[in-house]
């Protein structure tokens, strides 16, 4: 954009350390009061020079006997100070001529640092150091340190923050009785932990469980659970179609035809869920809801009742996949589940162009279509749909934040293309349901924080007749071992997939591996079809791979990751995944979910690379001890920590400050109760809550 040549208008250029202050983002005197120190120095008292250990930071105080500049090693200033108790030598390898005024002899100098027995006796090797009198008056609290860069001197943050913490916002706004029993004022909790007073618990300090710390973790997780209790109030407040499914309609004759269909009737959790889900849809006020559940705890069927009931009611059913492979297999399933009911099904994806899409395009507009399913093509600007009633998103976690925001705007403004339509046709000011999937089960405390805007149905239970996965842990000398496995279970009439190690940097060596491997297979098993499948396939490719593995006719598939999510081939019974030391464990554990979907036992050879990383082996242990989505998702949260676990829904900005959901579940409890009572009697305290702590960020919560 052309600048017009006005004069430079705001406010004047920032000094260095200024900027500095402002690339961590502390820029108003609330950000530099909750800019919290990292650890504490105890400056407060000095000790005799004989006292210290081998190892001991302390702070002395003593005469200077000696400094000179030693040649011969290595030139280093050596300074030589005794106290009334003993000797001391600082050790300084790089240093200026003023360091030698500073320590010329005769002075008294206050040194702090690590005491270590070395060439020269008892040592410090660069000490912090300074000229004092003995009148200098030793601090009379701990002296923080603060995180910080190159650019920003401790000794200025601290000046600093320690003048914008009387002017922060920091009233109390909470009513007496809200805060948990045994805290300190929001002010006198922040005042503490910048400047605590000498002979504080400094493990309690540092491990965050002194009560300060306490008092901002409440109010943090506080304003958090305030914002999602409004986000629920508004949408209460927007209407929805009631979708109920008729008497004798398709969902009762679907259901009718489940047995049949999968081989057994629904499970209880299945059940369950379906119930809990008919209830919302039966509603005037739109669906905000995730269906959680194991991989291969059936979910899809669940997706499918809540279409045929929003079918049912006479409105349409969007499903959108992460993958073109997983859409297809979707389609062809609710074809098959729903079609020979009457139900006609549009599928769109990226690579349907021309003619063929604009036919469906057409359909979904004039609600021929009674359910479309595709990939995020769903949600594009030109799809227009007649009447949207139900929006399914699969495997949810899978799409961006952009795509999550993309897929609320278009439910929320209803759709493009409608407008200046003539006339009411009934779905006027009315809002699609939403229901969410995924395989990757949130635990307890994150679904009560960062998702408690949503509500959760789980599967807990896997359809019956499945025998439980084995899985190995082999280091890659055992190769041949494993090659002999394969040998013997394709003998069997079983399907294997082979899964090609990430290589982060490049899709290009990515191939050349899975190319590799597949030669290598290929050669192993003269006689049986050996395919592969990679992101750089055209869809119909993939596709057709796909189709001969899913029929049985491929026996080994080598794929790198593209068959994650979702894929569905009950006769297949190993898997093999190489340097599984490179994948997460909770794609790991999505990767491994694509065997053991049938009766037949499954395997999962986890083969590594040596040395294994402390993260690695724990990913792997995790994946040697369980096959519980739940515990799987517990220990990923413990090792990767909330941050990486959420993904992109949070991604930095909205995470928690403070709080640490592995270890303040109470304050989360008391937090949760205290939202609720707040919001009712004093809404506009809650209001005031929720901006001091996440301001601009609220938007961000609702993606
Ligand atoms: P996911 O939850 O991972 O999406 P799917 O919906 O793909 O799981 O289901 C996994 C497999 O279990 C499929 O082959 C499906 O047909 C089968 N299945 C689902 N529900 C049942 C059931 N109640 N009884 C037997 N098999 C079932
Ligand atoms: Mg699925």
């Amino acid at each position: 954009m052309p600048q017009a040549a006005a004069p430079p208008a705001g406010p004047k250029p920032l000094s260095a350390p200024a900027r500095a202050l402002a690339r961590l983002g502390l820029v108003r005197d609330i950000d530099l009061a909750l800019h919290l120190p990292l650890r504490y120095e105890d400056e407060t008292r000095l000790a005799p020079i004989a006292t210290l250990h081998d190892g001991v930071t302390g702070q002395v105080q003593g005469t200077v006997l000696e400094c000179r500049v030693e040649t011969r090693a290595r030139r280093q200033l050596l300074v030589r100070i005794a106290d009334d108790s003993g000797e001391l030598m600082l050790r300084l390898l790089h240093f200026y001529p003023s360091m030698q005024k500073t320590l010329a002899p005769g002075a008294l100098v206050r040194v702090r640092g690590e005491l270590r027995a070395g060439f020269f006796g008892r040592e410090m090797v660069h000490p912090e150091f300074r000229a004092v009198t003995p009148e200098t008056p030793l601090p009379a609290g701990l002296t923080p340190v603060y995180p910080s860069t190159a650019q920003l001197p401790q000794a200025y943050l601290r000046k600093v923050i320690a003048s914008a913490l009387p002017r922060a916002p920091l009233d109390e706004l909470l009513p007496g009785g809200s805060v948990p029993a045994g805290l300190p004022s929001l002010r006198e909790a922040v005042t503490f932990l910048h400047h605590p007073p000498p002979g504080t618990d400094l493990d309690a300090l540092e491990g965050h469980r002194h009560p300060a710390w306490q008092r901002l973790k409440f109010d943090e997780l506080l304003a958090q659970q305030l914002a999602q209790a409004q986000a629920r109030a508004e949408r209460a407040r927007l209407r929805a179609p009631p979708l109920r499914a008729r008497p004798g309609g398709l969902v009762e004759r679907l259901v009718a035809g489940l047995p049949q269909l999968l081989g057994g009737p629904l499970t209880g959790a299945q059940q369950r869920v379906v119930a809990e889900i008919a209830a919302d849809l039966a509603r005037p006020t739109p669906m905000h809801r995730l269906l959680q559940g194991d991989v291969g705890s059936g979910k899809t069927v669940v997706a499918a009742l809540a279409a045929a009931a929003a079918i049912d009611a006479g409105w349409q059913c969007a499903l959108m996949a992460p993958t073109e492979i997983l859409a297809e297999q979707h389609f062809r399933k609710l074809v098959q589940w729903l079609q020979p009911q009457g139900i006609a099904i549009a599928w769109l994806t990226g690579s349907r162009k021309g003619r063929e899409r604009r036919e469906m395009l057409a359909a979904v507009a004039d609600g021929r279509a009674g359910l479309v399913v595709g990939t995020h093509a769903v949600i594009q600007r030109d799809v227009a749909f007649a009447r949207l009633g139900l929006a399914v998103v699969d495997e949810q976690h899978r799409f961006g934040v952009a795509q999550r925001l993309a897929l609320r705007e278009k439910l929320a403004n209803g759709e493009e293309g409608k407008e200046g339509r003539e006339g009411d046709d009934g779905t006027q000011g009315l809002e699609p349901h939403l229901l969410m999937m995924s395989a990757t089960p949130i635990p307890r405390t994150l679904a009560m924080s960062h998702y408690a805007d949503l509500d959760l149905s789980t599967i807990d239970e896997l359809p019956p007749g499945r025998t439980p996965i084995v899985t190995k842990v082999f280091e890659d000398g055992r190769r041949a071992q494993v090659l002999a496995r394969i040998r013997d279970e394709v003998a069997q009439g079983k399907q294997v997939y082979w899964v090609c190690p990430l290589v982060e940097e490049s899709e290009h060596v990515d191939l050349q591996n899975a190319t590799a491997t597949h030669a290598e297979l290929s050669a192993l098993l003269p006689g049986a079809m050996v395919g592969l499948l990679h992101g750089r396939m055209a869809a119909a490719e993939k596709a057709a791979v796909m189709k001969l593995f899913t029929d049985g006719t491929m026996k080994l598939l080598v794929a790198t990751t593209v068959i994650e999510v979702g894929v569905d081939v009950p006769n297949a019974s190993l898997m093999v995944i190489e340097h599984a030391e490179r994948f997460g464990l909770a794609q790991l554990h999505q990767l491994r979910g694509r065997v053991g979907r049938g009766a037949v036992a499954s395997v999962c050879v986890l083969l590594y690379t040596a040395p294994l990383s402390p993260t690695g082996k724990a990913r792997l242990k995790a994946m040697a001890e369980t096959t519980d989505g739940f515990e799987i998702a517990r220990r990923d949260l413990e090792i990767r920590g909330p941050g990486e676990f959420m993904g992109a829904r949070q991604s930095g900005d909205a995470l928690l400050r403070f709080a640490d959901l592995a270890e303040d579940e109470p304050l989360l409890l008391h937090a949760r109760a205290t939202a609720a009572r707040l919001l009712s009697a004093q809404p506009s305290v809650a209001q005031r809550q929720v901006d001091r702590w996440l301001g601009a960020k609220t938007e961000f919560l609702k993606a």
